[in-house]
């Protein structure tokens, strides 16, 4: 396929992850910042103007990661942006991949580390101990003999309200990406003409 054939994409993938999350009835997929005012922007600069029946979602795994894939039909089509992100395959993915039924909301989440001050009692440590069985003394080095964990680390995601209903997702084969134009294109961009 000739890429002039293919209407012009805009790849955005200034962003930090992607948090999938039950939340509201229906699984939620969260493209993570770290600033509230950059989440805000996009939003109204972009996704606001998305026509829901026409948001994609599109999943490529290769090897242990996945391409993450995401573009719409817009009501601004000339500031319009298509998101990917390469991202480890984790549980939360996994649990996405097996339960979301065909449908999901879109809203944009806020990312930010939370220090042992900030957080509640029974909040998880990276280690995968609560932060009341770490050492509130001076240091936060975790109280369980058999973790080395040295210090409280966990982080926390804020939801922005707004959000958007997607109903078009799919779980792509690398070899079958020429069949969806999206996909394709994503990956002919960002991946297959790169690496010739
Ligand atoms: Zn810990
Ligand atoms: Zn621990």
């Amino acid at each position: 396929m000739i890429l002039s054939s293919l209407s012009p994409v805009s790849w955005f993938n200034d962003f930090l992850g992607v948090a999938y999350r039950y939340y509201d009835l229906r699984m939620n997929i969260v493209p993570l910042f770290s600033e509230r005012k950059e989440a805000t922007n996009l939003w109204n600069e972009t996704i606001n103007w998305w026509i829901d029946p026409s948001i994609k979602i599109r999943f490529v795994e290769i090897g242990d990661e996945y391409w993450f894939i995401m573009g719409s039909e817009s009501q601004k089509p000339d500031s319009n942006l298509s998101f990917f992100k390469v991202l480890s395959k984790s549980d939360n993915y996994e649990r996405f991949k097996k339960g979301h039924g065909g449908e999901a909301y879109l809203r944009l989440g806020v990312y930010s580390e939370q220090t042992l001050e900030d957080a509640k009692k029974d909040a998880l440590c990276n280690c995968g101990h609560a932060a009341k069985d770490h050492d509130e003394g001076d240091n936060d080095e975790c109280l369980y003999n058999i973790c080395d964990c040295k210090k409280f680390s966990s982080f926390q995601v804020n939801l922005l309200k707004r959000k958007k209903t997607i109903t078009d997702i799919s779980f792509i084969e690398e070899q079958n990406v020429k069949e969806d134009p999206l996909t394709w294109n994503c990956l002919y961009v960002n991946k297959y003409s790169k690496t010739n």
